[in-house]
């Protein structure tokens, strides 16, 4: 152990074990965050001390749902190949004091996905009970912390997963044997899988493509500004990101992401890059730059714009206005 950790066995939050199979570890590298790491339900993750400490259940346990299945859902899609370890934490002020990245996820922004009725709960679900399912004829047997995967809100929770059990049986999704004991995935249940998986993880959030330069910053505070109004997290990939390793993180972000806002004031060829995978993709793409830049034969961008309206804006306040009017009139 380094120097200026401390380990201690706690009752994890995930699968609510007793405290001899999970540690919280603190150190002075993040303070106000703990390690946490299970041997019973095998998450490990980081996590801001005051999520630890809730005092209100509902919605310590609502949080600890969403936590579940990004964790879940990112196994899945192999990202912890190169070796992203997440940490959570909880901010409502927007925007986040905190820079967002693909690893570091404010819990504020997750909670706005949270499954809102029960239809969406019960897809939700069925996607992550279908991780559960390596070969077409293993079978998922109920244990201890079975409720995260349903979306459960209290610790109570049999009836919840009784009832979601016999939604998602009603629908023909899943077949229960041994008392609702065990339960496995029909040819049904697949399909649905399938159609779900091509809108998986689509959030309300809006990819930023664009220089990280000092002087396009204030254009960088625009786009974010505009993007929270119109009801949306702005996803911004950091600087020091951008390297190789993070590829597969980036686009990720871009599949994930609803639409995305590039500005051509300030070059960069990465921000193209990134614009042309999203248009593949079907995204909505909004295209920006300064009126003076616009104008300017020397400087002007060298975007295909045939194709969409670009927002030339004349100054940053121009810029915000316009942009959440775009974004609200072209995104649904
Ligand atoms: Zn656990």
């Amino acid at each position: 152990m380094q120097k200026g950790t401390k380990m201690e066995r706690f009752v994890c939050p995930i699968c609510l074990k007793d405290n001899q199979s999970c540690t919280k570890e603190t150190n002075n590298m993040l303070s106000e965050f703990s390690y946490v790491k299970c041997n019973v339900c095998h998450m490990s993750f980081n996590i801001a001390d005051d999520i630890l400490v809730l005092d209100n259940p509902t919605l310590r346990y609502s949080l600890f749902n969403l936590i579940f299945e990004f964790l879940i859902l990112h196994r899945k899609k192999a990202i912890s190949d190169i070796r992203v370890k997440c940490i959570f934490y909880y901010d409502d002020t927007v925007p986040s004091k905190i820079e967002q990245s693909a690893n570091i996820i404010n819990l504020f922004d997750l909670m706005r996905n949270y499954p809102s009725n029960v239809i969406e709960r019960t897809n939700r679900s069925l996607l992550l009970l279908s991780v559960l399912h390596e070969t077409i004829d293993s079978t998922i047997t109920k244990d201890l912390y079975f409720g995260r995967f349903l979306f459960c809100t209290s610790f109570v929770q049999n009836k919840e997963i009784d009832k979601m059990l016999e939604f998602l049986s009603g629908l023909g999704y899943i077949d229960c044997f041994f008392n609702k004991e065990t339960i496995s995935l029909t040819f049904k249940g697949w399909q649905k899988v399938i159609e779900l998986s091509e809108r998986l993880n689509v959030v309300d959030q809006g990819f930023i493509a664009m220089s990280y330069s000092d002087e396009a910053k204030p254009i960088m505070e625009a786009f974010r500004e505009a993007i929270s109004a119109s009801g949306y997290k702005a996803q911004i990939m950091s600087e020091k990101e951008h390297n190789h390793q993070i590829v597969p993180e980036m686009f990720y972000e871009i599949e994930r992401s609803k639409f995305m806002i590039v500005d051509v004031t300030y070059q960069n060829y990465g921000a193209y890059y990134e614009a042309g995978y999203a248009q593949a993709l079907g995204k909505e793409v909004i295209v920006c730059c300064s009126e003076e830049v616009f104008h300017d034969p020397n400087r002007k961008p060298h975007f295909d714009i045939s194709q969409k309206p670009i927002i030339i804006w004349k100054d940053v306040d121009d810029l915000k206005q316009r942009l959440k009017c775009r974004i609200e009139a072209t995104v649904h």
